[in-house]
């Protein structure tokens, strides 16, 4: 093995395992805090990293991988569906509907359904290639302009849009709270809005802020710099 290829092992590999550690510390504190155990995953968020750190993630045991693009994802993943057949992919990214038939055949769930369009064109296409992915809705918690998400106030109706309407098997809520400001408000809003709403999966949390997540109810976290190190570009 390429002397390069090793460090990335080593360095990721431990990672890996201090953030495993973190979780499962996070987790029992959520359990003794609330009598409620709520198993937490890893979603690893691959990214714009390079092969040798992803070959290094996936050596480790990693099967859960976020990708915020279609057509970088498919670069990464397609030939590798084969090779490991318990591989989760999430998208995280925003999502044109020009590429949603793609994003269908790549990717096992959709975490950023945040608008009709949107989720009538998912729903059309996993009724076309017979495919039905679990979906979380993105809220824009922060409604920030130029970040995507359904509006807070808005989220309920479009919940039941997404139910009953387009059909969509919604398993969870996905947010990003604003870059400068306390998260733990955010987190906390996404948790009100999921539990009135009856859904379990809460998305939040990313490398620095997943174990505060976690306390606020997260059992999704999306973790990569902190995995895999900088990323390219
Ligand atoms: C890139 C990205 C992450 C991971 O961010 P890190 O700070 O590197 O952990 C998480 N969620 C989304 C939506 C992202 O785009």
């Amino acid at each position: 093995m390429p002397d390069k290829a090793l460090k990335a092992l080593s360095a990721v590999a431990n990672n890996l395992g201090a953030i495993r550690t973190k979780i499962f510390e996070a987790e029992q504190a959520y359990q003794m805090e609330s009598g409620t155990d709520r198993p937490v995953t890893l979603v690893a968020v691959s990214k714009r990293q390079p092969d040798d750190r992803i070959e290094a993630a996936l050596s480790a045991g990693q099967r859960v991988f976020g990708e915020n693009r279609v057509q970088e994802a498919s670069g990464r993943w397609a030939h590798r569906r084969d090779l490991y057949a318990d591989l989760k992919l999430h998208l995280i990214g925003p999502l044109q509907t020009n590429k949603v038939s793609d994003a269908v055949t790549l990717f096992d769930i959709i975490e950023v359904v945040d608008r009709p369009k949107l989720a009538k064109a998912l729903s059309v296409e996993m009724i076309c290639q017979n495919r039905q992915l679990e979906c979380y809705i993105q809220v824009n918690t922060g409604e920030e302009e130029q970040k995507s998400g359904i509006a807070p106030d808005d989220a309920d109706d479009f919940i039941v849009y997404c139910r009953d309407e387009a059909k969509l098997k919604i398993t969870g809520l996905m947010c990003i709270p604003p870059v400068d400001e306390e998260v733990s408000m955010h987190f906390a809003l996404l948790k009100t809005i999921a539990e009135r709403n009856n859904i379990f999966t809460l998305s939040m949390g990313m490398s620095d802020d997943f174990e505060e997540a976690v306390s606020f109810g997260a059992n999704s976290v999306r973790i990569g710099s902190a995995i895999f190190g900088k990323r390219e570009g």
